[in-house]
């Protein structure tokens, strides 16, 4: 399937201006604003992208909103919009490989892992909701026997999904299968630095048979387009994943408008919790090093607070170290790439600044730690070990979204659990012990969204993600993604 030929060829491609979809058709900024679009892997300009403008949004969702309200979509049996969806999937999975590396060439991921996690991931996860959407029943609540009261789901109306840069696929798709199985019209906004492959994903899906108006997509500013989808009064429901700043201008913006209910998936510091009895220690560190560089560190579960018993902890910062310095960083199209390009020169500039901090501070960086690659003019960076940090580190408790692991020892079980609930976050954690009590224990103890038992990372879309405390309050995968692109409606029936 990592054809180098075919990839190489696919890269060479020059890529069109890209242009908002609204309606079903590709249209500039009203402005004209563009903006270049530079790709991580070289620094280069590979395209240019239309620069929205809080008119473009409100056009946007007024196509959304004629689009819901005529029930061109929502009026459609339930069998009907499978269909559409179904061909859709088959679509993504026919153009797999474009796609992959149509994003790859602007958001800097490995391909490897983009073809799997992005195109195929994106796949699956419409194919999913669309196969759910005939199987969801209403209710007929258990009333006394001179009424009959119904519970009906209904289509929330206008969807407002804002995705952010480091899995624009696989993200915006968990958030368009199951808002358009459902019946809902979209407006999309990929991030600033992420636009192109959910542009093409969203044309494949009026190649399938979306009506137009259905998904929109517009590009440019978080704080144009994103404001404007978030201070509508027509759009109903706002989906986000990003960070948490945004996350509460978001939920400001609704409050000053229409009250839109608002999910956010935001990010993480996530404690990954290795005891001595951890089954095989080689297997977890070697699980706990793809946990935090793959992608660059860009996944908002990465396991980036390691947590090791000290009894262990030398052995296991060692093999972290080897692991960090045998992974291959480079060129993210070469299919041999074990970690890409950090995502922009901003985020690069950003990971360095807190890895300067930790020096300052006196932590021990064991590996790592700078910029590397320079000469291609794209941004990478060296996998990154900082020993000794204390729980009280900024870089122990704000999220890098990089390549940099924080290590702190622990002595005790409650210790372990001290450190790792401390922290405003909650969305993913870990704990390796071959100790089945502790790690029911420790399930029960973790303030998070997701705790791994001796692995991590692993998941598929039958289980929900989302976060507690501030990583969120929503949940993507899973049938339980329905709940948020659904109203109830109950009806009371005299007999
Ligand atoms: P970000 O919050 O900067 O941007 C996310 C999106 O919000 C982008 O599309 C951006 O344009 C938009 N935006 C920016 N300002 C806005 C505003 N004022 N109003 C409305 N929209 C605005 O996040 P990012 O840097 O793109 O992504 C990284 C963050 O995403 C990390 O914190 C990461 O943990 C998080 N994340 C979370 C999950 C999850 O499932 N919980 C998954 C992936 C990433």
């Amino acid at each position: 399937m990592l054809d180098p030929a075919r990839i190489a060829a696919l890269a060479e491609t020059d890529i069109q201006p890209a242009n908002h979809l609204i309606d079903g058709t590709s249209c500039a900024a009203s402005d004209g604003g563009r903006r270049d679009v530079i790709s991580p892997i070289d620094g280069r300009a590979i395209t240019t992208l239309a620069w929205g403008t809080e008119d473009d949004t409100t056009r946007a969702i007024s196509a959304a909103r004629r689009a819901f309200d005529d029930g061109r979509w929502s009026g459609l049996a339930p069998a009907a919009r499978k269909a559409i969806l179904l061909k859709w999937a088959q679509l993504i999975e026919d153009n797999a490989l474009e796609l992959a590396v149509l994003g790859v060439r602007e958001n800097g991921t490995e391909i490897s892992m983009a073809l799997k996690a992005e195109s195929f991931s994106a796949a699956g996860t419409i194919r999913y909701y669309a196969e759910a959407i005939d199987k969801i029943y209403g209710q007929i609540a258990p009333t006394g026997p001179d009424v009959l009261g119904l519970v009906h789901h209904d289509p929330v109306g206008v969807v407002g999904a804002i995705v952010p840069w480091n899995f624009p696929l696989m993200i915006g798709a968990w958030k368009l299968g199951p808002a358009l199985a459902a019946g809902n019209t979209v407006v999309l906004k990929p991030a600033e630095t992420a636009s192109l492959s959910l542009l093409r994903l969203a044309e494949l899906g009026l190649e399938a048979g979306l009506p137009a108006g259905v998904l929109n997509v517009v590009t440019g500013a978080g704080h144009v387009v994103g404001r404007a989808i978030g201070l509508s009064r027509d759009v109903d429901v706002l989906t986000f994943t990003g960070s948490g700043n945004v996350g509460r201008k978001l939920m400001e913006y609704s409050a000053q408008s229409n009250l839109k209910r608002i999910y956010l998936e935001l990010g993480g510091k996530s404690p990954n919790v290795i005891f001595a009895d951890a089954p095989d220690l080689d297997e977890a560190i070697k699980v706990s090093a793809a946990g935090i560089f793959r992608n660059s560190g860009q996944v908002c579960i990465a396991g980036s607070r390691l947590l090791v018993e000290r009894s262990v902890h030398d052995r296991v910062v060692d093999g972290l170290v080897k692991a960090a310095e045998a992974l291959r960083v480079g060129n993210p199209l070469d299919p041999g790439t074990g970690a890409g390009a950090v995502n922009s020169a901003a985020q690069l500039d950003r990971n360095l600044g807190f890895v300067e901090e930790a020096r300052a501070q006196g932590r021990d960086i064991r590996t790592g730690g700078g910029r590397i690659l320079e000469e291609t003019g794209g941004f990478y960076m060296a996998p990154t070990v900082v020993a000794g940090v204390s729980p009280q580190d900024r870089i122990a408790r704000q999220e890098v979204f990089g390549p940099v692991l924080a290590v702190i020892p622990f002595d005790t079980e409650e210790e372990a659990v001290a450190i790792a609930n401390d922290s405003e976050f909650g969305l993913a954690s870990a704990v390796w012990t071959s100790n089945l009590s502790r790690a029911h224990r420790m399930v029960r103890a973790i303030k998070a969204g997701l705790v791994h038992v001796n692995t991590y990372g692993g998941s598929d879309l039958t289980v929900p993600l989302g976060g507690v405390k501030q990583s969120g309050n929503g949940h993507d995968k899973s049938l339980h993604a329905f709940e948020k692109f659904l109203n109830l409606k109950s009806a009371w029936i005299k007999l």
